[in-house]
């Protein structure tokens, strides 16, 4: 290649870059203020860095546009979302049919971040590839989401998954054991004489052990077990049960009659009163030939009853 050729080269470099600028001002023009208008976040983005960029744009990114031009979006991007943000943008330089919908964190210049929904596409401009980024603040309606969610599955009083959310993932797992042969076992846990505390100390104090029982089963799981995914659930007044995947009748035993000793030795005030309660606990696990987790569920509950018929604060297992 000869002088002329790479001068020629740059000229046309130039050239592309001004009809790109060029197609820029004038849509702009064009549209005037409606851009600006937009509750959406708009970015116009050559393959450099931000050309172009809507009020909204500029309030999410928090900068003014003359500050914003030359910066790219992958630098306000968060760290666990740079790959597939670049992976949408070049994607998008590259094919003019291609468009991404992606969700992202961005991170702004005084350190709060925005969850934010990205939409890509190709602009049909002469010059250099352009695309627009369509930017829209999800951050509150993903806060909702999950909140809503949270309640869906959990119990209102306790905190504890809820009977719902336990049978949904129960069936998960059965499906595993089924398919793939997987452990999988229940502890179904009863207060013993519930009714008595409700009735000597009130209905109040009840549910203060209720919470406690729950506190305490939460922060026994997250301490003894190896299990990958064990589950804690309010199942019904004052029954609950621990979902144990992967386990086995006998660590499930050993695991529940774990939590009994632990609860026997667990103090509740109620307000001076110092309470101290049990629970007794059937055990029952996945055999070949269950179809349904209500067929687990009910063998725990009849080695339950066992417990509770042979005298109370005891494990009991099905056979
Ligand atoms: P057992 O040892 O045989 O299990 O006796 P129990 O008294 O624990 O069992 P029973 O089924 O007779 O009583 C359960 C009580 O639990 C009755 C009910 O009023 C109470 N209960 C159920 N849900 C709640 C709740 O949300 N809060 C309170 N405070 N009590 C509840
Ligand atoms: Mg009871
Ligand atoms: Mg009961």
């Amino acid at each position: 290649m000869n002088e002329l050729d790479l001068f020629a080269d740059d000229v046309e470099a130039a050239e592309a870059a001004n009809l790109t600028q060029q197609a820029i001002v004038d849509t702009q023009q064009n549209l005037g203020k409606m851009l600006d208008l937009m509750p959406i976040g708009l970015l116009i983005h050559t393959e450099q860095g931000i050309v172009f960029a809507n009020r909204q744009a500029c309030s999410f990114l928090q900068g003014s546009l003359t500050k914003l031009r030359g910066q790219h979006l992958l630098d306000y991007t968060a760290i666990g979302d740079v790959d597939s943000v670049s992976h949408a943008l070049r994607m998008t330089f590259a094919d003019p049919d291609t468009s991404f919908d992606i969700e992202c964190a961005i991170e702004r210049p005084d350190g709060t971040s925005r969850l934010i929904k990205l939409i890509t596409g190709a602009l049909p401009w002469p010059g250099n590839p352009v695309i627009q980024i369509l930017m829209q603040d999800v951050t509150d309606q993903k806060k909702a989401e999950i909140s809503l969610r949270q309640m869906t599955i959990t119990d209102e009083l306790t905190g504890a998954y809820n009977r719902r959310h336990a049978l949904y993932e129960a069936g998960l797992h059965l499906e595993a054991a089924i398919t793939n042969g997987m452990h999988l076992s229940v502890a179904m846990i009863d207060i013993d004489h519930f009714k008595h505390v409700n009735d000597t100390y009130g209905h109040d104090a009840g549910d203060l052990v209720l919470k406690a029982l729950a506190l305490l089963a939460n922060q026994f799981l997250a301490t003894n077990t190896m299990l990958d995914s064990p589950l804690f659930a309010r199942f019904g007044g004052e029954e609950f049960l621990f979902l144990l995947p992967g386990a086995s009748g006998q660590s499930a035993f050993a695991l529940a009659d774990a939590f009994r000793r632990q609860v026997a030795r667990m103090v509740v005030d109620l307000s001076g009163t110092k309470l101290k309660l049990t629970v007794s606990a059937g055990i029952a696990s996945f055999r070949a030939g269950d179809t349904s987790f209500e067929e687990i569920l009910k063998r725990a509950d009849t080695a339950l009853y066992v417990a509770k018929a042979e005298g109370r604060n005891r494990v009991c297992q099905s056979d």
